[in-house]
Order: C-alpha cells, then structure tokens, then sequence
C-alpha cells in the first residue's frame, strides 16, 4: 500500500468509528468560531466551551467585540490561558474585520492570516468549519503527532506537516474531515502519553504499533 492508499485507507477506518466528525468547538457564526479557536491554544475545548457559552450570550456581534472596554473583555476570558493576548487578538481582528472586510469574516487564507492572532491552523478550521471550504489541512498537535506515528510525515514544524498531508490526501474535499478525525482519534486512542494500540483500528498499518 502506498502513502496516498494508507491515507485513504486511515479516512475510511476513522469515518466509520467517528460517523460525524465536526469539530468540537461550540460556534453559530464565523466570527464566534474565530473566537472559540483563538481562545482554544493551550486550553481544552471542553473549557472553551464553558467560557464561551456566557461569552457569545454577551456578545453578539462583531461590533459587541471590538467597542468592548478592553479590562471588561479581558475579565470575561480570565479564565482561559493567555488570556490577555487572547483578548488583545479577537478585539483587535474584531476592528479589523470591521475596517476592512465589512464586518464580514473573510473567506480567504491570505485575508484570514493578515488578522491579529489568526495563523494557517485557525484559518483552516474557521475556513473548513463555517465555510466549507478546503484550502488547507489545520494540524493542531493531535494532527501532527497522528501523522508522524501513522509515518505520513516526518517533519516537525507543522507548516511542512500540512504540506505533506496535502500531498498524500486528494482530493481536497477531504482535507477539513482528515483534520477532524485525526484530532478525534487523538483524543480517544492514540493519545500522547498512552497510545492505546490493542484498541486502535489503524493498528495492523501504523509503523508506530509498538511504541
Ligand atoms: S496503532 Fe498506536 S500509534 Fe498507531 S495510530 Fe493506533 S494508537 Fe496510534
């Protein structure tokens, strides 16, 4: 089997064990989901979720972010890790996408990126998960250890790592699901410190069964 089979093979395995993969952040708009992702570095979805259930009843629109009093937003999020820079980001991409983008969250990788706190892996998801569409593969830190255990990379940095998922796994469509499922196969099985082989359905083609 070569790389672009393994990789359809991985697809097919993880769909059947996760029937709807979608990303576990809790989000209605764009903007919200550009939120939860920037609030989500280095913090558990399961407590972004908690702060952002009071958050987004709050604030409502992206207008609400960036006129907030920034001690007041900063408060709200006090909770999350980074909080200060996290707060200083999403008001400041709020203005931005305000200013610039007519209040709309914009649809492009190159728009996305050009906003305060906003890299290829948040651009990815918001891209993938409120648009639909695929210009790249978000790798998060599941995604890259999943890639370099299933031998789908050997890089590091996750830049080159996306670059080669996304030259082993046409078509593109595929890209925004390949991401999903490899952080929830993470989570579940292949977990960093404790990689459950004997219940892993990736076991008999992963290079990695035995660490
Ligand atoms: S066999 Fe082990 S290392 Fe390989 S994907 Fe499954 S849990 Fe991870």
């Amino acid at each position: 089997m070569n790389t672009k089979e393994k990789v359809q093979e991985i697809i097919k395995r993880l769909e059947k064990e996760y029937p709807e993969p979608k990303v576990a952040l809790n989000f209605k708009t764009p903007f919200e989901l550009l939120v939860a992702t920037v609030l989500s570095a280095q913090t558990t979805d399961v407590h972004v979720n908690k702060v952002t259930e009071k958050l987004f009843k709050k604030y409502k629109t992206v207008k609400d972010y960036a006129d907030a009093l920034p001690d007041a937003f900063r408060k709200d999020i006090s909770s999350i890790n980074f909080y200060n820079n996290k707060a200083k980001n999403i008001q400041a991409s709020a203005k931005m996408i305000i200013e610039k983008f007519s209040g709309k969250v914009p649809k492009t990788m190159e728009e996305l990126t050009s906003l305060p706190g906003v890299a290829r892996k948040t651009a990815n998801i918001i891209l993938s998960s409120a648009y639909g569409v695929n210009e790249g593969i978000a790798v998060d830190t599941h995604v890259k250890r999943l890639s370099l255990r299933l031998g789908l990379t050997k890089n590091e940095d996750p830049v080159k790592v996306e670059q080669d998922i996304m030259a082993v796994a046409p078509p593109k469509e595929q890209w925004g699901r390949i991401s999903i499922l490899l952080i929830l196969h993470g989570r579940k099985i292949c977990q960093a410190k404790k990689p459950m082989h004997n219940q892993c359905v990736l076991y008999d083609i992963c290079p990695s069964r035995n660490i």
